[in-house]
Parts: structure tokens; C-alpha cells; sequence
């Protein structure tokens, strides 16, 4: 049975074009951007080159906006910390979405047990964060407010240059959390105002091990990982130039390749919703049109998304049941209460993220799987044979 890998958001392999591009830096002798030497010179100007890309992928004024972190995790926490701690003075309460990835809302925790407020913004059944919450939660107090592109688990889209109006008007500045998006949504950064953005490598198709954070010119933050002062004091520690250079390529060939990929998804995506929403009693979590392109995400009465994932394993499809990095944890997703699910629906849910291996030739066999799947699970359910 070939592999239907339907799981992107969680992991993407890296592209071999951006492997080839960035080889060098992993096998050859590769000099410290920081050294003076002629090596370190080329690491240097090759960090550079990667950082126009970055700058270009978002549209941001100039290539010193673009800070290259360790990971998404990082930037997050380097937006969300460095901008609290360093602004201190203007105001002491921080804001998030509720459907915030854990990698915003732990530093913004974290923030409320060093003595600031947090604030949660409510969102609606669809996953859209409710303007009119946003508006009474965010104040001239608020220094940092954090709304993310595009929900990983439900992937809707949030009206983002609404958002930053809003917070602009009541507020300081935007976070926004890109990951989820990025590759598949023009990013804007000067269009949309957005003060810091983060994006991940590995969710480009570029090595792990590299993420970026973008701050708007003349924002000030503080570091918090302090050493020899690389990434204009920001962001300390010798660089991972073989993944710094991959991640401006393969945000080059995402920008270059978006246009053809987007309606590909789209077309594969709309097909498994129309087929898997003829199961009964299963439901398209997420907004119906603002959604990524390439995400559809559901949940089905009486049975848990973890026996879902593993039966679907034994047909050689890999899905999600929301995001990997919270999948130990025994809870209901956040997300999934958030959008007003109760525990036991939120227990039931199922994430498809395509990615550029798959074809429209595999929705039946998909189809068919998930409907079998879950044919089988419910026979076996205590719930279901109550209901009936
Ligand atoms: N933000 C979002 C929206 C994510 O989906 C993830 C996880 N893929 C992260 C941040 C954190 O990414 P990482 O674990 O690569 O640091």
C-alpha cells in the first residue's frame, strides 16, 4: 500500500531543490558568519542572500527586519517576550487569540506570573477572532497582541488587516504567528501593519532547525537569549547556516510556486471535504471559505480522533487529530473548545494538511478509508449503540 501522507502541518519533509542549494554548508568546511577570514565572509554574504529572500517573501521594508531564530517556538517567544520586557514602561498587559498556538500563549503565560495581565480574545464557532471582544480587551495598555495568520487545526484564516487596524487604534503592537500560513497566503507585512511576524523553516519546506522573526523598523525589543550579540543583539549563539540558507530558498520556490500550488489544493481539498461530510453525523471544523488551502479539518460524533489516526495508519494514510506538538497530552485541543466544542465532540476530531506529494488520484482511497474507519469504530461504540 503506497503512503498517503496527509499530515504537512505537523511535519514537512525538506525539498530536495532547497537540499542541493544548501548541501554545501552541511558537508563542506563552513566558516563563522562572524569570522573575517574569506570563509567566514561567504557564510556571511550567504546568510545575507537568505535574509533578501526572507525580506521578499513578506514584502518587509528591508532585509535588517528579518531576524533568523532557532525555530517558530523561538521567534514567538523572542515577539512576545523581548517586546513585553523591553516596552515595559508604556504598559503591563499582553493579548491573545484563543486559538493561539502554545508557543504564544506559554511565554504570554509566563509573562502573567512575572506580574503582567493577559488577556484571552474570544473567537466564534467558526474560529474567527470576535472584533467587537477585541476591541473592549485591547487597550493603550496592551503592549504586545498576538493573533495568529491561519489556525493550524482548523484552518481558518483571520481577517488580519482588519486586526491590526483595531489594535492599532487600541493598542501597541501586532504579533502576528505565520507558520500555519506561510507558503500558502501572500504575507504582507507593510500592507497588512504588522509589527513582528514569525515563520518556520520546516513548515517551508526548509531545514529544521530555523525560524524567523520580523520586526517592523523602529521597534525595540529586548533579548532573551543574550551572548556574543549575533542577529543585531537579538538572537546570540553561532548560526546554523545550513538552515538559515535553505529557509530563504525554500521561501523563494514557495513564493515562486504558490500561484500554480494553491488552486491544486484547493481542488483536492474541496473534493475530500464533499466526500468525508457524506459520513454521518460528521462535521467540517473551521470556517467553510476563509480556510488554507490546503487544510480540511473535521470531527465525528461517538468516536476519538486518536483511534481514527491509528486505524488510518494501518491503511498507510497518515492524518492528525489536531496540533502534534500538544498530541501527548490526554486534553481536548484548546483550539477545538475555543470554537465552542464540548469535551467529548473536541475528543472526535481529525486534520488532513496536504502537502506537495499528493495527487487528486488518492481522494477516493482516502475517502473510502475514513469511511470505513469510522463505519468500524462506531460499531464498536458504546455511544453509538446508544444512540441508535
Ligand atoms: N506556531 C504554529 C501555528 C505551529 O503550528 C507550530 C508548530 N508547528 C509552532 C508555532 C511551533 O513550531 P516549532 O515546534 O517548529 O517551533
Amino acid at each position: 500500500m503506497k503512503r498517503i501522507y496527509l499530515d504537512y502541518a505537523s511535519a514537512t519533509p525538506i525539498d530536495s531543490r532547497v537540499l542541493d542549494f544548501s548541501r554545501w554548508y552541511l558537508e563542506d568546511m563552513v566558516g563563522n558568519p562572524s569570522s573575517l577570514h574569506s570563509l567566514g565572509l561567504q557564510a556571511k554574504k550567504a546568510m545575507e542572500e537568505s535574509r533578501e529572500k526572507i525580506a521578499g517573501f513578506i514584502n518587509a521594508e528591508n532585509e535588517s527586519t528579518i531576524i533568523f531564530t532557532g525555530g517558530s517556538t523561538e521567534s514567538n517567544n523572542l515577539a512576545i517576550q523581548g517586546c513585553s520586557l523591553r516596552n515595559t514602561g508604556k504598559g503591563k498587559q499582553v493579548a491573545a487569540s484563543a486559538i493561539e498556538h502554545i508557543s504564544v500563549l506559554n511565554p504570554m503565560k509566563y509573562l502573567q506570573k512575572n506580574g503582567f495581565r493577559f488577556s484571552l480574545i474570544p473567537v466564534d464557532s467558526q474560529g474567527l477572532v470576535d472584533l467587537e471582544q477585541l476591541e473592549d480587551i485591547v487597550t493603550k495598555e496592551t503592549l504586545i497582541t498576538s493573533i495568529m495568520y491561519a489556525n493550524n487545526e482548523i484552518g481558518t484564516i483571520e481577517p488580519i488587516k482588519e486586526i491590526s487596524s483595531l489594535v492599532h487604534e487600541k493598542g501597541l503592537y501586532l504579533h502576528v504567528d505565520a507558520v500555519a500560513a506561510g507558503g500558502y497566503v501572500p504575507l504582507d507585512v507593510q500592507k497588512d501593519n504588522i509589527d513582528l511576524l514569525t515563520l518556520s523553516s520546516s513548515a517551508l519546506y526548509g531545514p529544521l532547525g530555523a525560524g524567523v522573526l520580523y520586526v517592523k523598523p523602529g521597534i525595540k525589543l529586548q533579548s532573551i537569549l543574550p551572548g556574543g550579540g549575533q542577529e543585531r543583539g537579538l538572537r546570540s549563539g553561532s548560526e546554523n547556516i545550513f538552515a538559515l540558507v535553505g529557509m530563504g530558498e525554500a521561501a523563494r520556490i514557495a513564493k515562486k510556486e504558490r500561484a500554480k500550488e494553491t488552486p491544486r489544493f484547493q481542488n483536492i481539498r474541496d473534493s475530500l471535504i464533499d466526500g468525508i461530510l457524506k459520513i454521518d453525523d460528521s462535521f467540517l471544523t473551521g470556517h467553510p471559505t476563509l480556510r488554507l488551502p490546503h487544510h480540511a479539518s473535521f470531527r465525528f460524533s461517538y468516536i476519538e480522533g486518536e483511534s481514527i489516526l491509528l486505524s488510518l495508519d494501518m491503511y498507510n494514510i497518515q492524518v492528525a487529530t489536531g496540533s502534534a506538538c500538544s498530541s501527548r497530552t490526554l486534553e481536548p485541543s484548546h483550539v477545538l473548545l475555543a470554537i465552542g466544542l464540548k469535551h467529548e465532540e473536541a475528543h472526535g476530531s481529525m486534520v488532513l494538511t496536504l502537502g506537495r506529494s499528493n495527487t487528486s488520484k488518492e481522494v477516493p482511497h482516502v475517502i473510502t478509508a475514513v469511511t470505513n474507519t469510522v463505519e468500524k469504530l462506531r460499531d464498536l461504540s458504546p455511544l453509538y449503540k446508544k444512540k441508535k
